[in-house]
């Protein structure tokens, strides 16, 4: 049967009753941040359609330090992942990554790489520290390469863009990122270049660990492979392929009822650039806030009314049950 593009014919609440599964919150293991959707780069895929162009949607310094305060105050919030846009053009960024490192915190960084090499989209300055100062502080380094070859990625990020990040992991794995026994991880994420569900990630790793090792010398320690999320401007290039239906009639197909158990909103609070809260960064975007019948915003943090809310679903949320899961590490199942 072919789905209509309607919201019913997506509804995701209805497949969790068909397959008796109660998704309530489990932890706030990982408190993530997305400080603001500043960017270097303008990926076609991109669900927070971040851009040079986006320089006045960043968190300021009192959402910032709002949110250390939620890391101080709940010991149990053992991680702080740090996304945007490109996170480190914030001018808070040293300061949020080296006080949540001083509480303790495992701290992660989604970094696309390139900006290392691209001079500040808005101030000019250079970002060739950024290795240096992941080291320093021993961030967990999570960054995008659709794939080992020029022409996949360059179609996704732009062109020229697989050239650049093969320099900026080069520039990584010489500071012991990737390295074995060096402590300093660098995961790469891949999605797929078009409107399709992700290869098994076992398997994907090992070719992404041959061609990158046999090609450039290159190495890494985990690869994720995750699902393009039907939202922002990558729902717009499937609507104007009008292969919007299409898409999520295979995310609707591919259903896994085990990877529906495993998705990240149990187990993460997202905090947009402005301060409010979300089950996760695809409903952030999405402009559906966190339901706890109250505040929502990090200045009002209270951990067991978040603890004790109900997730909001929507037809987005078959991205992260398709096929073996998707979530911000990858697979689920
Ligand atoms: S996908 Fe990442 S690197 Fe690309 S535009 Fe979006 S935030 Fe920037
Ligand atoms: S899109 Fe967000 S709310 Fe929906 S299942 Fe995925 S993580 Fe949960």
């Amino acid at each position: 049967m072919r789905l209509m593009a309607n919201e019913s014919a997506y509804d995701f609440e209805t497949r969790l009753r068909q397959h008796q599964l109660e998704l309530q919150p489990q932890t706030v293991e990982t408190l993530q941040i997305n400080m603001g959707r500043l960017c270097n780069q303008t990926c076609l895929h991109c669900h927070v359609s971040a851009g040079p162009d986006r320089a006045g949607e960043q968190m300021s310094r009192d959402t910032v330090d709002s949110c250390l305060a939620i890391l101080a105050r709940y010991p149990e919030i053992v991680k702080l992942d740090i996304t945007g846009g490109a996170p480190e053009l914030n001018e808070h960024f040293r300061h949020v990554v080296e006080s949540a490192a001083g509480l303790g915190r495992h701290v992660m960084v989604r970094h696309n790489l390139t900006v290392t090499l691209d001079p500040h989209p808005v101030t000019g300055e250079s970002m060739d520290w950024l290795p240096a100062f992941f080291a320093e502080n021993k961030l967990e380094v999570v960054s995008s390469l659709p794939y080992w070859s020029s022409y996949f990625t360059d179609r996704q990020r732009g062109s020229g863009t697989f050239d650049r990040s093969i320099e900026s992991i080069r520039l990584l794995n010489e500071r012991g990122y990737g390295i074995e026994h060096s402590g300093l991880v660098l995961d790469l994420v891949y999605n797929p270049a078009g409107a399709f569900l992700p290869l098994g990630q076992e398997q994907l790793k090992k070719d992404f660990e041959r061609e990158l090792m046999q090609n450039y010398g290159l190495s890494f320690n985990r690869l994720y492979t995750i699902t393009n999320m039907p939202i922002n401007r990558f729902r717009e290039m499937l609507e104007r392929r009008d292969a919007f239906e299409e898409y999520m009639e295979k995310l609707v197909g591919a259903f896994n009822p085990c990877a529906a158990g495993g998705v990240m909103c149990r187990n993460l609070v997202s905090v947009g650039w402005d301060g409010r809260l979300y089950d996760c960064d695809f409903n952030q975007m999405k402009g559906l806030r966190i339901d706890i019948g109250g505040p929502v915003h990090v200045g009002n943090f209270d951990l067991k009314k978040v603890l004790d809310r109900r997730i909001v679903f929507g037809e987005h949320c078959f991205g992260c049950t398709a096929g073996a899961g998707s979530s911000c590490t990858g697979e689920i199942s």
